[in-house]
């Protein structure tokens, strides 16, 4: 099939105008101006959409579906304890039926919002075979606490993994340095080489007190709750996490860049400079509109570009946010960093995942041998193109994920 479009951004070089690409088995076998293409493959059917810009599906690094449902249930609080209280509180009113319904509107609202790969973290792997075969090319994460049971680490990553093997793409999630032991860490790491690994870190200022000073309402809330304090005093939520992962990579082959470490708002000038020495890095996924609705520190993002770490962007949850919609989430970002430009605040929500997740061969550009992964979405010649993309508004109405396409934009959650 030949998917023919006014614009072809392949991000992989500069757009295509009158641009076309040829599909086959889920995956491009060619890109290039529409009279060549459709010449190298007449007699294919071909699917012309006119005056848009066909795009590189777009890739959630971060969010958890379990939570769509509790859109709008938070208000704002005083301090980020009091929100893990809330949400505590509110988690205790759901079945899992209440979650499997929720993630499969997340996912409804996630494609019409342009969105074919999902980082999900999950707190209920065994709900994934209920879970119709998701449109999405999910990666699921079960997120794992073991705060109130540190010495069951090993159990809990081996049932995870259980649950988790009917998963096409899966991966783990200590959740945080604040609930997730050491230990639990390490065992995450020796789950296999080939499991991405996520995790939070150093995102709230109370975090960083917890850790860092053993002090703060972070600190009391944990300790109230029976957590084992004596890791807190000790260091920074950046050199706990290092010092949890340094000791693995030589038994299990893992290094920092399997590691996806979502927020990193609360780093120290030690913190800078340790993230300077490290050879290898992690990847960073910053959720814009979430960090707004915390009112956490401002997101380093400068400095940690400069310093060579990957940024993606991702919605978080709806506990903390208002849609899936990864356009806004883009728009959130450039009103604090109005000097990016917006063809680079683009590759945060294509090629920087797809590097995130291992997959920069596969996902996050329209090119050869890369999977068919596509949004479409109006476009007018006459203005800048990356501008129009971030600036893009509405629910796309064109999608197709492994060279299938989606029919989406007729049904609502
Ligand atoms: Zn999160």
């Amino acid at each position: 099939m030949i998917i023919r479009a006014q614009t072809v951004v392949t991000m992989a070089g500069a757009p295509i105008k009158n641009g076309a690409v040829a599909v086959s088995g889920g995956r491009v076998i060619d890109v290039g101006k529409f009279p060549e293409v459709s010449a190298g493959y007449s007699g294919h059917e071909i699917i012309d959409l006119g005056e848009q810009a066909l795009l590189p599906g777009l890739i959630n690094a971060h969010c958890h579906l379990d939570y769509t449902c509790l859109r709008g249930k938070i208000p704002k609080q005083k301090s980020f304890t009091n929100w893990i209280q809330a949400i505590n509180e509110e988690k205790s009113k759901l079945s899992p039926e209440d979650y499997i319904a929720s993630i499969n509107e997340g996912f409804a609202e996630a494609r019409r919002f342009g969105t074919t790969t999902i980082a999900n973290l999950t707190a209920f792997p065994e709900l994934i075979r209920q879970i119709p075969n998701a449109l999405l090319r999910t990666w699921w994460f079960a997120e794992i606490i073991d705060v109130r049971a540190p010495g069951r680490a090993n159990e809990l990553v081996d049932s995870a993994v259980q649950s988790l093997k009917s998963a096409p793409n899966y991966g783990l999630a200590p959740h945080a340095p604040f609930t997730a032991s050491k230990n639990l860490y390490q065992r995450c790491e020796e789950a296999g080489a080939n499991v991405s690994l996520t995790t939070h870190l150093a995102e709230s200022r109370e975090e960083m007190e917890m850790l860092r000073d053993a002090s703060g309402p972070l600190y009391d809330f944990m300790k109230s709750i029976g957590r084992n304090m004596n890791d807190c005093g000790n260091g920074t939520p950046l050199e706990l996490f290092v010092d949890a992962t340094r000791d693995t990579p030589a038994r299990t082959g893992h290094t920092l860049a399997q590691w996806i470490v979502a927020h990193v708002n609360e780093l120290t000038e030690s913190d800078f400079q340790l993230l300077d020495k490290m050879t290898t890095k992690f990847h960073v996924v910053h959720s814009p509109r979430s960090h707004q609705y915390f009112g956490h520190s401002r997101f380093p993002f400068k400095r940690l570009h400069r310093l060579g770490l990957n940024v993606s962007l991702g919605t978080d949850s709806l506990a903390s946010n208002e849609s899936l919609n990864l356009f806004a989430e883009m728009r959130a970002f450039q009103r604090n960093e109005p000097d990016r430009s917006p063809e680079k605040i683009f590759e945060m929500i294509t090629v920087n995942p797809a590097m995130a997740l291992r997959q920069q061969d596969r996902l996050g550009r329209i090119w050869h041998q890369f999977r068919a992964d596509f949004v479409a979405i109006p476009c007018s010649e006459d203005r800048n193109l990356f501008e129009q993309i971030v600036a893009f508004d509405g629910e796309s109405n064109w999608m197709m994920v492994n060279g299938k396409l989606q029919g989406i934009g007729t049904e609502k959650p």
